[in-house]
């Protein structure tokens, strides 16, 4: 019998033999059971188990491998990202802390030493489609897709502004097609049409576009119910206008309420679930309660929550506007990368400090959401990396779900006016290992609309990660004892042991 230490990497058929299961969507939650596993998929128990290679599994904790929603790692803004913070990108690899923007090669290698198995790339301009599909077939290990932010493109905006649902849908089934897209993101809904024309960041959803009849709330809602009608696996990804600005919780319930009823993702919606007018201590807050409280009775949306975590990163968005707004505000250099008939991208360097109010504000608001919405199935873990924090954060913020006591310590040492005004104290609530399954494998593979993916049922690919239990849940989760992909051995305590390549996912739109 093979430890997982000692088995070499390859395609042969084997079994895990006494894993302690946790697949959410086939309604295990730490059943102690075997796995077959063949051609890369999960496969029945055989009648002839002699071919099987045998691995033991017993005492570790087993779940499907990761999924990100919504990460970003390749295309123009990431190049941009490591040009503007060489001093983060090159930090080595052997210290505690990896690139802030790591090279496509070690992006994959990271993943899935981390126990994720698939990414979404969360932004590419159809114009950026070719090249990041190039870059992303050098990103190693991971499957691996991304959405396009066809709304900024002139002749979608222009159908959108028509209304013909006929031509909106084929415009979208064909960007996504002729880009190779998995699905269609709008970052800041006619945000660059404004941004092109100096009109300002800060606006309401139903101000028209410069230039057209066309509101942000008629775009989303057009948008939205043309991505459905498509056929597409994953509905709309939005990330709604203001982003980062006070009061804009506001935007985000509108945005919420125009959606009620149409498929439909929100993402990093910690970015957009402030309160307050002006940048000071008295006003600036979470808009969370009556966001979630919302949320929560309106079954149709999903979320994502771009948590903040604190210490070094590039901001990288599609919406300029907000980048702008961003660098201004904290007098940093920025880039901008412009495209006259498409949108662009804002990218520059930003520190979360503990002692910050706003930044603890962030922190803050982000763990409320967590723990404020009911169906974790309808939640994402995400750090909008690398906005919020490097995705390799990740089991720093699964310990501040998991463990409330290890989140009381962090909230003690955070800014002290968000300390008297967060409700984020009373919150009592510890995420099991399910329901962080949930959120990291089973729900993200299913609003992507990846049936193969994060279970551990029948067909399932065969991706896999391994866990040693450790109260430690940052510990735990930060080095799986191995982990799977399509069944083979890539990664084991925190090494990598095959740089194979993963799949390209391109959906094919119906229409
Ligand atoms: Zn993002």
């Amino acid at each position: 019998m093979n430890h997982p230490a000692t088995e070499p990497g390859g395609h042969d058929p084997f079994v895990l033999l006494g894993g302690t299961i946790h697949d959410p969507a086939n309604n295990r939650d730490g059943v102690v059971s075997d796995l077959w596993i063949e051609d890369g998929t999960i496969v029945a128990a055989p009648t002839d188990p002699s071919r099987f290679r045998r691995v033991d599994a017993t005492g570790l904790v087993v779940m499907p491998g990761g999924v990100d929603l919504h990460s970003h790692v390749a295309g123009p803004k990431v190049n941009a990202g490591r040009r503007i913070a060489p001093h983060l990108a090159r930090k080595p690899r052997t210290s505690s802390q990896p690139a802030a923007v790591p090279t496509i090669q070690s992006t994959g290698a990271l993943y899935a030493a981390l126990g994720y198995t698939t990414v979404f790339d969360a932004a590419i301009a159809t114009g950026a489609a070719a090249i990041a599909t190039l870059e992303l077939a050098e990103l190693p290990i991971l499957d691996k897709g991304f959405y396009l932010l066809a709304a900024d493109d002139a002749d979608l905006l222009a159908a959108l502004d028509a209304g013909d649902p006929a031509v909106i849908g084929r415009l979208i089934g064909d960007a996504v097609e002729q880009g190779g897209g998995w699905g269609v993101k709008v970052a800041n809904p006619g945000g660059p049409t404004f941004w092109k024309q100096r009109r300002g960041d800060h606006r309401d959803l139903d101000t028209p576009l410069p230039g057209y009849g066309l509101t942000g709330r008629t775009l989303l809602e057009r948008l939205a119910r043309g991505v459905a009608t498509t056929g597409l696996p994953h509905p709309l990804h939005i990330h709604t206008a203001n982003l980062g600005l006070p009061g804009n919780w506001r935007t985000l319930a509108e945005t919420m309420q125009t959606l009620d009823g149409i498929p439909a993702h929100l993402a990093h919606v910690q970015f957009h679930s402030y309160t307050g007018g002006e940048l000071d201590a008295d006003t600036f807050g979470s808009g969370v309660a009556e966001l979630a409280a919302w949320f929560n009775s309106h079954e149709g949306l999903t979320l994502d929550v771009g948590q903040v975590l604190f210490g070094e990163t590039v901001a990288m968005t599609g919406d300029s506007a907000a980048a702008e707004h961003l660098a201004h505000t904290t007098g940093v250099p920025w880039h901008s990368h412009d495209l006259w008939l498409e949108g662009g991208c804002g990218v520059l360097p930003i520190t979360y400090k503990e002692k910050s109010l706003i930044h603890a504000w962030q922190w803050a608001i982000g763990l409320e959401w967590f723990l404020s919405v009911d169906d974790p199935w309808r939640l994402v873990l995400s750090t909008d990396h690398p906005n919020g924090a490097h995705f390799t954060a990740y089991p720093v913020l699964m310990q501040l779900l998991g463990d409330a006591s290890f989140r009381r310590a962090a909230f003690e040492r955070i800014h002290p006016a968000v300390r008297d005004r967060s409700p984020l104290a009373d919150f009592d609530r510890e995420y099991s290992l399910q329901e962080l399954c949930i959120i990291t494998r089973a729900a993200p593979a299913r609003i992507a609309g990846l049936p193969d993916k994060g279970h551990l049922g029948l067909t399932a690919d065969a991706d896999i990660t391994l866990y040693r239990p450790n109260d430690d849940l940052a510990a735990m989760f930060a080095m799986p004892a191995a982990v799977y992909k399509a069944g083979q051995l890539v990664a084991e305590a925190g090494q990598c042991r095959s740089l194979s390549p993963g799949r390209q996912l391109r959906a094919l739109p119906t229409q």
